[in-house]
């Protein structure tokens, strides 16, 4: 027997289509739960209570301040579960628990920092000269869609809702079909914080069926996607059929630059965090690392040993890395780890399954990468590290810029003027030197090129889920 979980649609729980989804454990491959499968006829009631609510002025006519405090209950909720939802997100991701419990905590945050933001949204006034007065106010869209990756389901969440709802937008989120039980601790949280009916609806099913429902819904006011470049381009075709604004959070083949002055240490926690966390499965990893000839080798020895130390198994095994999320998922990392070789990288380690059941592969290192390569162009979506040698900077800057994704770089030197320089010249919505993951919910996180436009996180979020009205007042006198 598996337990059954149901959708949280309008301020009531509910069962979907036959058959449901099957939730399955990516560290043994077995299906441990199953939760309801939401069509068009689930999302076309959450998309209507969301439009009730919002016409009711629930959100809109409350004071900043009220409205600050009940995003802050949902973070305070959802603390209040911090254990059970870090191991629901490690059984359904196979992430370790450490990371489970950093995931819910940077969730809870979310819901900190934009509720702690409310009460700042202000318009302006505009002088037009004698005769006429001139503001503007600041209103939520209406109705906002959020459509979740598997990859980090509650924090993802967390971050579009925390701050939809502080800006007064009812929300209708769609959770991913391969992690969706984790997120349904958001709606428990959402209920018992209190929150008017429909204004927050939290739905799983299929990408093509409820996802492409709610992307195409006549009257849905905003769509904020996270996930990949192929279905962010299918939700941006639909959007344009409606006419509303998108965000889009897409994917990343993000690149260190290591140049002679690095500080090796660091170097390695970057390594070990910027692409193992999560086995890699993170759209800002470091996938690419661009080492100057001169430390090259002493590098690629370094992330060897880091690889080869890492304990890889499940949740309980009280591994440093865990599985990846599915068969289809692994496999497709291990073509382009096949593909490299045929390509001519030299595998340095790792680039096999493990032998063990679940969708375990090891941690890679590919040195030899060369620009053009597949691997050099292609999100692995694991835990694939690939290695690249450059002679002078200007080529390390031309290395790293030669994708089409742009969504974070990094940068090691000792030297601040040399680092200033790469940030100037990277492509990339975020740079971190000295440090992967550098920042926080406080700092503004999105791409250049395909890894999307607009930005969530900071307060540069909370402008994707408000508009502008002016308002011109002639006094006559
Ligand atoms: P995905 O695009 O397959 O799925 C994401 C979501 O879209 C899921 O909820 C899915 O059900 C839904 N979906 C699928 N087809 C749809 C359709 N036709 N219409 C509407 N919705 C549809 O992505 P994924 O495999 O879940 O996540 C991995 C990708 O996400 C990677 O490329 C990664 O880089 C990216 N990602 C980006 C960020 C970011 O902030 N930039 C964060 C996490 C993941």
């Amino acid at each position: 027997m598996t337990d059954h979980h149901l959708n949280y649609v309008g301020g009531v729980w509910t069962d979907g289509l036959p058959p449901p989804i099957e939730v399955e454990d990516p560290a043994t491959g077995q299906v441990f739960a199953t939760i309801a499968r939401a069509g068009p006829a689930d999302i076309d009631q959450a998309v209507a209570a969301a439009r009730a609510c919002h016409l009711s002025g629930a959100l809109t006519a409350m004071r900043p301040v009220e409205r600050g405090r009940m995003v802050r209950r949902i973070g305070d909720e959802l603390a209040a579960r911090l254990d059970q939802v870090a191991a629901v997100l490690s059984r359904e991701t196979g992430k370790p628990k450490v990371e489970a419990r950093i995931e819910v905590e940077g969730a809870v945050r979310y819901f900190e920092y934009y509720g702690n933001q409310a009460e700042t949204l202000e318009g302006r006034s505009i002088p037009l000269g004698d005769g006429y007065y001139d503001f503007t106010v600041l209103e939520p869209y209406g109705v906002s869609a959020q459509i979740i990756p598997w990859n980090y389901p509650v924090e993802m969440t967390a971050r579009s809702l925390s701050a939809a709802l502080t800006a007064g937008n009812a929300c209708v989120v769609k959770t991913p079909e391969l992690t969706p039980l984790s997120s349904l601790f958001i709606a428990e949280a959402v209920q018992a914080a209190g929150l008017p009916a429909g204004a927050v609806s939290i739905l799983c099913g299929y990408g093509h069926e409820a996802g492409a429902a709610l992307s195409s819904h006549p009257d849905v006011d905003q769509i904020v996607f996270t996930g990949s470049v192929e279905t962010g381009t299918a939700i941006m075709t639909a959007a344009a059929k409606t006419v509303i604004p998108t965000v889009m959070e897409l994917g990343g083949k993000s690149a260190a630059i290591a140049y002679p002055d690095a500080d090796l240490a660091a170097l390695d926690e970057s390594v070990r965090w910027g692409i193992y966390f999560n086995a890699g499965q993170v759209c800002s990893a470091m996938s690419r690392l661009i080492v100057h000839r001169s430390i090259h080798d002493e590098v690629v020895d370094r992330a060897r040993t880091l690889a080869q130390s890492l304990r890889v198994g499940a949740p309980d095994e009280d591994a440093d890395m865990g599985p990846m999320i599915s068969e289809k998922q692994r496999e497709r990392a291990e073509g382009l780890c096949r593909q490299a070789q045929q390509e001519g990288a030299s595998l340095v380690t790792g680039g096999h399954r493990l032998n063990h059941p679940g969708w375990f592969l090891e941690p890679t290192v590919f040195a030899n990468v060369a620009p053009e390569m597949t691997i050099a162009q292609t999100e692995v979506f694991g835990p694939v590290l690939s290695v690249f040698s450059f002679e002078d900077e200007a080529e390390a800057i031309r290395i790293a810029n030669a994708t089409d994704y742009g969504l974070v770089a990094g940068v090691f030197t000792r030297d601040l003027d040399r680092a200033m320089a790469a940030a100037r010249h990277l492509k990339a919505g975020q740079i971190f030197v000295n440090e992967w993951y550098a920042g926080g919910v406080e700092t503004p996180f999105g791409g250049y090129g395909k890894s999307g436009f607009g930005r969530e996180k900071g307060r540069e979020a909370l402008w994707n889920y408000l508009q502008t009205k002016n308002i011109a007042i002639r006094t006559g006198r």
